[in-house]
């Protein structure tokens, strides 16, 4: 792990920010964060997305967020903010509108591509503009719009969360085993962990309707990749 660049046979580690703790990689050049964390709190973001390039070098974060925080919010004085410090309320049925509009300001903001994401986290934490020191064009997708991921096709792409897209009855079984089994393959790393990791999915719908048609194949993770080599 701690071999660098074209030494290092890792190219891709799915994990959780428990990696930051105790481990520097210097040179993870992309990390991919999906969704907003579920406590809201900055510091978990930034743990995350703190791994990238500790060397210096250049690389990028990207932002996967839910679609449901995207769009307008409630502009009302009853609607109240969850604080950044608390936890997320207990999930009741309330609209995506009403969820929205109670986002902390700057995740709001972060999601909705309202402000320059750097900046916007220095302003929060009160640190100088003097920080921003990147170039507009490498900046955030608000400095530099084609920087911006297109939404992912849900069509296409089954993307695991509470409001995914419809599947069949054997699609959902198939993610359903998926899902269970990269879990359990997270908790085979330790059994000391001080919360309860899960596993989510990003998985094309053809390459479910391939795994659902020759789930009796697999028995393995090399036969797993041989399923789903293009
Ligand atoms: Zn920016």
């Amino acid at each position: 792990m701690r071999k660098l660049d074209t030494e290092s046979e890792i190219r891709v580690i799915l994990a959780t920010e428990a990696l930051g703790v105790g481990v520097n990689l210097p040179d993870i050049r992309r990390s991919v964060l999906y969704g907003l964390p579920k406590n809201l709190l900055l510091a978990t973001f930034l743990q995350r997305g703190g791994q990238t390039c500790r060397d210096g070098g250049k690389g990028e974060i990207i932002l996967l967020v839910d679609a449901w925080t995207v769009g307008e919010r409630i502009i009302s004085s009853t609607i109240q903010q969850v604080s950044i410090v608390d936890k997320i309320p207990p999930k009741k049925k309330s609209s995506d509108k009403e969820r929205r509009s109670k986002l902390p300001q700057l995740w709001y903001d972060t999601a909705n591509q309202i402000q320059c994401i750097q900046r916007g986290f220095l302003r929060f934490f009160e640190e100088p503009e003097g920080y921003w020191i990147v170039k507009k064009d490498q900046c955030c997708n608000h400095c530099n719009p084609t920087l911006r991921i297109d939404d992912i096709d849900s069509t296409k792409y089954y993307v695991y969360h509470e409001r995914g897209p419809q599947f069949g009855k054997i699609q959902k079984a198939v993610h359903k085993d998926l899902q269970a089994w990269a879990t359990e393959q997270v908790h085979t790393l330790s059994k000391d962990f001080a919360f309860t990791p899960t596993a989510g999915c990003l998985l094309r719908n053809d390459m479910c309707i391939l795994l659902a048609r020759n789930a009796y194949l697999i028995f393995t993770s090399s036969a797993l990749k041989t399923i789903l080599r293009p």
